[in-house]
């Protein structure tokens, strides 16, 4: 699919020129000051100095002056519908911030969650993220359809997207931590979930769209569900995403219920394998990390969220070392007001540094790595984003960094990495333009701003009503 074609039907261009460029390819490929050729809506050409002359079709050169280009960031863990509950039981460890927010959370309905999504998708957009996920494991009966409001904010947006249909079923009755009225049934998760995959995910080289079934949490989800969900996901074909070792009160209850640990739970209901990404992963023996990398187990870093719910500080660097691929998450934004991946990066590097391998624990490239290539990785992409090479998709971010916050700072990558937030001079999603001098291009900032508001007053009102 071309991003957009010539009345000759050849393949329009966009030549970036005079910029920095971070690859993040297999060797981290740096330039000082080179370009990109994007054709279409892949990269044709990448290299030193400029551009090569003679290209046809170029509907438009960018001079990067000034900035850093990068692979578009790739988000792997979030929770759009918490958008429209932040600054919510903002001192609280995480079972007791679920338990706070369940009975909130359990009466949102598709207005609600598309407004949630628009912010989630836009604060992230505008800070470099090019693919999207969303994690979304609540489903009130009655609710409307909630998956097609999601995918379908997210198409308005033009990043590319995951949709991890997620589910419930494992109640206080039966020993969970959600409210009764708030879970599915194993029946209903899993033939809702087989449905949302058959009608909105794409597995061509250049999906905008992907779906993963992604059963929420062991406290939240039967072994029943764990158990079919992972053979629902291999029988269709698509990947499995679920939250794993994120608290000393999951591994606890993990051995009280099951009388395993988070990891050992995991082999034995299937969920260790390469199509298998995981978020947290906080509380992880040298034998857990083992498992994970000797299977393939992807893992969602979600640092400001571990630092919120003082859940922990993952080991990241040994992750590494043993060989598992590792994306970063902002996580739902109920832990990580925010919603920024690029100030992950330094969230990263900074607390993993208060870990056991103080300062050698992350440096600047690995941390992009994370928020780039590595996020590829666990969403099964690494072969069409993730880096920029010569017949990868076109996701690039152009970074300034010649103004006020990083003009002085020695090195590009150490600017946009240890600096403060980088602002988005321009990103391309498969080629398109997606962000202009920080604005978003396809969407009223102001009016998402506006509808966030009221829906989550309208969240707080329904509930307090009930
Ligand atoms: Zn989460």
């Amino acid at each position: 699919m071309a991003a957009s074609a010539t009345p000759e039907g050849a393949a329009a261009r966009i030549v970036i020129e005079n910029c920095a460029i971070a690859t993040v390819d297999a060797n981290d490929t740096e330039y000082a000051s080179g370009y990109v050729v994007v054709a279409g809506n892949t990269i044709e050409s990448i290299g030193a100095g400029k551009a090569p002359e003679g290209l046809e079709n170029v509907v438009r050169r960018v001079d990067g002056t000034g900035h850093l280009v990068t692979p578009g960031l790739v988000n792997t863990h979030h929770h759009f519908y918490q958008w429209i509950t932040r600054g919510l039981a903002t001192d609280h460890n995480l079972f007791n911030w679920l338990v706070a927010l369940y009975p909130t959370w359990a009466r949102i309905d598709e207005d609600m969650v598309r407004a949630a999504a628009q912010g989630s998708l836009g604060m992230m957009a505008r800070g470099g993220v090019t693919t999207a996920m969303d994690h979304h494991y609540v489903y009130p009966k009655g609710s409307g359809d909630l998956s097609g409001a999601i995918i379908g904010a997210a198409r308005e947006m033009g990043v590319r997207f995951t949709l991890a249909r997620g589910s419930m079923d494992r109640s206080e009755k039966d020993g969970g931590l959600p409210p009764d009225f708030a879970v599915e049934t194993l029946e209903g998760a899993l033939a809702a979930t087989e449905e949302t995959v058959k009608k909105h995910h794409d597995a061509s080289f250049g999906a905008m769209t992907q779906v993963a079934v992604a059963p929420c949490s062991p406290f939240s989800v039967s072994t029943e569900l764990m158990k079919q969900g992972a053979e629902l996901a291999r029988r269709l074909g698509v990947r499995l995403h679920t939250h794993g070792s994120e608290t000393v009160e999951e591994e606890k209850f993990c051995h009280e219920l099951f009388g395993l640990g988070p990891t050992d739970y995991f082999a034995s209901t299937g969920w260790l394998g390469e199509d298998v990404w995981m978020a947290h992963c906080v509380h992880m023996n040298d034998s857990d990390i083992e498992a994970f990398a000797r299977t393939g187990t992807g893992v969602a870093h979600c640092p400001s969220s571990n630092a919120r719910l003082a859940a922990g500080i993952a080991r990241v660097p040994d992750m590494l070392a043993a060989g598992v691929p590792v994306g970063l998450g902002v996580d739902g934004t109920a832990s990580n007001e925010s919603g920024e991946l690029h100030t992950e990066l330094r969230n990263a590097l900074l607390i993993n540094r208060l870990g056991a391998h103080k300062e050698a624990a992350l440096n600047a490239r690995q941390a992009l790595r994370l928020g780039t290539y590595g996020g590829a990785q666990v969403l099964g992409r690494a072969s069409q984003i993730g880096s920029l090479e010569a017949g990868k998709l076109a996701d690039l971010v152009l970074w300034k960094i010649d103004g006020i916050g990083h003009s002085s700072i020695a090195d590009p990558v150490t600017a946009i990495v240890f600096g403060a937030a980088a602002p988005v001079t321009l990103s391309l999603v498969n080629g398109e333009p997606v962000v202009e001098n920080g604005r978003l291009l396809h969407v009223d900032e102001d009016a998402i701003a506006r509808v966030t508001r009221d829906e989550a007053q309208r969240l707080a009102r329904i509930t307090a009503e009930s």
